[in-house]
């Protein structure tokens, strides 16, 4: 049998840690993982596209556990009442290839995103900031709160979505959730929401380059967390941004980056950091307090197989609803595949009418 983690159960672990607390034990395990990055087998992920969205496949590695996630990215999905993106995973043990576990991942994408850009922001942001702008009110968007009010201090969050019922929505869960110490403003557009922010989080959906946030919206010592614009044709950031004489980019995987982040609007030579050196001290992820510095994220593998296991460990420590469903067939003689359908049955002879039809 496999272990089966289906929505219900991942509504489960979470509740039973609160959202904040299992972001945080989610962002331990994917920095940890950051920095054992070498044993890691990576690739850009593979991905399908359509005139309106994306289908991927994303694999990664450490020689002992692989992992996998389908993923879609569909921005006009919720004009018909679905999500923009869905996702499901499984890991598997290398050394038989079976699977161990297969698991919802939408929920989980959102989570580990948020974990992964609370992680960026601890080495990125200025220790101080405590204001952050959230741009895009959509799906993303609580987990990034819960994660940045957590992790990284924030007080006040400053919202704009051009769908003013994103903002409804957002402001509504915010307050169910009451965050200690937090502050809501509500913006009427981006230029405005991003006035006094320390952080400034883009998690928009669009399939185009979009310019969300422009040069004269960004001023010294920012810390931008550029989470939407993720394939090719999607992007959220003006270059001139990028390419400032004091902005510092750091991205998640350079090869798949290139490709996917804003930097594929610049060239190929464009000096980037990865996450992986800024977590091992090899290179800094902010230099000064008037850095501007931008975390150019597009969703990397290896913080899916880190979610995949974190839950797995999760699931398997923690009491409820503990699912399996057989996947894999389980053998006396594994060379008997065919003993599964049963006794051996004479095949009924068709009648010549039904042959030729
Ligand atoms: P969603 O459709 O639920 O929400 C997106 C929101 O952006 C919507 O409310 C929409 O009205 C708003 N929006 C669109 N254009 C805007 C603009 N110009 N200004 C302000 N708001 C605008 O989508 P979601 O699930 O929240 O995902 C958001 C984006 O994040 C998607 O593009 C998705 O592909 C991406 N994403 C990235 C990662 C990653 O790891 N980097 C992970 C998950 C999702």
């Amino acid at each position: 049998m496999v272990d089966f983690i289906g929505i219900r159960r991942v509504q489960e672990l979470v509740g039973d840690l609160g959202p904040a607390a299992f972001i945080a034990g989610l962002a331990r395990e994917i920095e940890a993982d950051y920095r054992r990055w070498a044993e890691f087998e990576k690739s850009p992920r593979h991905a399908t596209h359509s005139s309106v969205g994306v289908i991927e496949l994303m694999p990664a590695c450490d020689g002992r556990q692989y992992a996998f996630k389908y993923v879609n990215g569909h921005p006009k999905n919720t004009a018909r009442g679905l999500l923009t993106v869905t996702a499901f995973g499984m890991l598997a043990d290398v050394d038989t290839g079976y699977p161990i576990v297969l698991s919802e991942m939408t929920l989980t994408t959102a989570l580990r995103t948020a974990a992964t850009s609370a992680v960026a922001a601890r080495w990125m942001a200025r220790a101080n900031s405590r204001v952050m702008a959230l741009i895009g009110n959509g799906s993303q968007a609580e987990f990034q709160a819960i994660a940045f009010h957590a992790m990284q201090g924030v007080r006040e969050l400053r919202l704009y979505d051009v769908d003013p019922a994103a903002t409804d929505k957002l402001e509504d869960n915010l307050a169910a959730l009451a965050l200690p110490g937090l502050r809501i403003v509500r913006c009427r557009s981006t230029a405005e929401a991003v006035q006094g922010a320390d952080i400034v989080t883009t998690v928009t959906a669009d399939k185009c380059n979009a310019t969300i946030l422009t040069p004269g919206m960004v001023v010294p010592g920012m810390h931008l967390n550029a989470v939407g614009g993720d394939c090719p044709g999607k992007t959220e950031l003006h270059a001139g941004i990028l390419l400032r004489s004091d902005a510092r980019v750091v991205v998640e995987f350079e090869p798949q980056s290139r490709i996917e982040g804003e930097i594929q609007q610049l060239s190929a030579d464009f000096p980037v950091t990865e996450l992986t050196e800024v977590v091992t001290g090899r290179k800094p992820g902010r230099a000064g307090d008037a850095e501007v510095t931008v975390f150019d994220s597009v969703g990397f593998a290896l913080q899916d197989f880190s979610a995949l296991r974190y839950l797995h460990r999760l699931h398997r420590q923690r009491r409820g609803t503990r699912a399996a469903i057989d996947l894999i067939p389980d053998l006396e003689d594994p060379k008997d595949l065919f003993s599964l359908l049963g006794a051996p049955v004479r095949p009924r002879a068709l009648p010549v009418a039904e042959l030729t039809a």
